[in-house]
């Protein structure tokens, strides 16, 4: 189980632009049949309909592309209020519902029957938070989950930054760890102020807020076309929402990419969460890890991944200290 994971983007696996979350395939060798509906190999052939998509997931380290078939799209489109898959705007729907959002998602990571390389199946991604579970593991985040590009980290206003060399990173100390966004939960404390951008025929909206981690006042900024800004223009006063941003400028603006009005039933629980996940990430920047100890866990993560076994749904259940199983 993976906790603190967004989405950043869901991209169709359909070559030939047919239907968006489906594609057919060959019945025999499984290869994606053109609109001709002639495979390569075996010629005219009815296909089979396969639901799948490839989506971006970013954790607080790195970013993982995996491809996610029928029942887990399915689930995913019926928990976010996507209602039709069949629907050309499907996937960009999900991904609208799905951007500024918590994730917490269960995958299996396991080796190809063939032997020949790796796989990490996800089999149910949920909205997190609320379980105690989710937060119990992001206590073992230390151990990326995720290679590759930055993720994005839960962190206060304060650690936020632009590095000398223009990156956007997550400040501790001396200690700096690049980042494609931070993610925040803030209380805006009066209604936005708006100003026309006649260059691009746009609107900059600015609301204040204040950081639900430190208690300082943010100003958030967002610009765009109109119809683009207009759920951010209005927000009222005193509502709680999640945001991702990606840069913070030389005024100290948090630019906001995207964001989330988090219900006022659910605002407690996502800032106390929020609050505790910031702390995490600040102490796994700050433990140094030796040699060694990397090593080590780098060869018990390795040896995980080679031996053999069969994907099981994982249970998670908590120890008497609160701690996942
Ligand atoms: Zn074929
Ligand atoms: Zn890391
Ligand atoms: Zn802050």
């Amino acid at each position: 189980m993976i906790p603190a994971v967004f989405v950043e983007d869901i991209r169709r696996m359909s070559v030939e632009n047919s239907l968006a979350s489906s594609y057919l395939r060959c019945t025999q060798c499984k290869k994606q049949l053109p609109d001709s509906m002639n495979c390569e190999i075996h010629g005219a052939n009815n296909g089979k309909k396969v639901y799948g998509a490839q989506i971006i997931f970013a954790d607080p380290c790195h970013k993982l592309e995996v491809a996610v078939w029928e029942d887990c799209l399915k689930a995913m489109c019926q928990e976010f209020g996507v209602d039709d898959i069949d629907d050309e705007s499907a996937l960009p729907n999900l991904l609208v519902a799905l951007r500024a959002q918590e994730l917490c998602i269960r995958a299996s990571f396991g080796i190809n029957k063939a032997g020949t390389s790796m796989y990490l199946d996800v089999f149910d991604v949920s909205p997190q938070v609320n379980d105690a579970g989710a937060q119990a593991i992001f206590k073992h985040l230390a151990n990326d989950t995720f290679v590759g590009a930055p993720g994005i980290v839960p962190a206060c206003c304060k650690r936020f930054a632009s590095n000398s060399l223009g990156q956007t990173v997550v400040k501790v100390d001396e200690l700096e760890h690049v980042v494609d966004s931070i993610h925040l939960v803030c209380k805006t404390t009066d209604k936005p102020k708006m100003e026309a951008l006649p260059a691009i025929d746009g609107i900059n909206v600015k609301p204040s807020a204040e950081c639900m981690k430190c208690n300082a006042t943010c100003v958030l900024q967002t610009a765009g076309a109109p119809d683009s800004v207009q759920d951010f223009m209005t927000t009222l006063k005193n509502s709680f929402v999640a945001i991702l941003s990606s840069s913070i400028d030389s005024n100290g603006a948090l630019q906001v990419a995207h964001h989330r009005t988090i219900p006022e039933a659910e605002a407690q629980i996502f800032t106390k969460s929020n609050k505790y996940q910031a702390e995490q990430f600040v102490m796994h920047m700050k433990i140094p890890r030796s040699e060694k100890m990397s090593k080590k866990r780098r060869t018990v993560i390795e040896e995980l991944c080679l031996s053999q076994r069969t994907p099981k749904r994982l249970k998670i259940a908590n120890t008497l200290d609160g701690d996942a199983l």
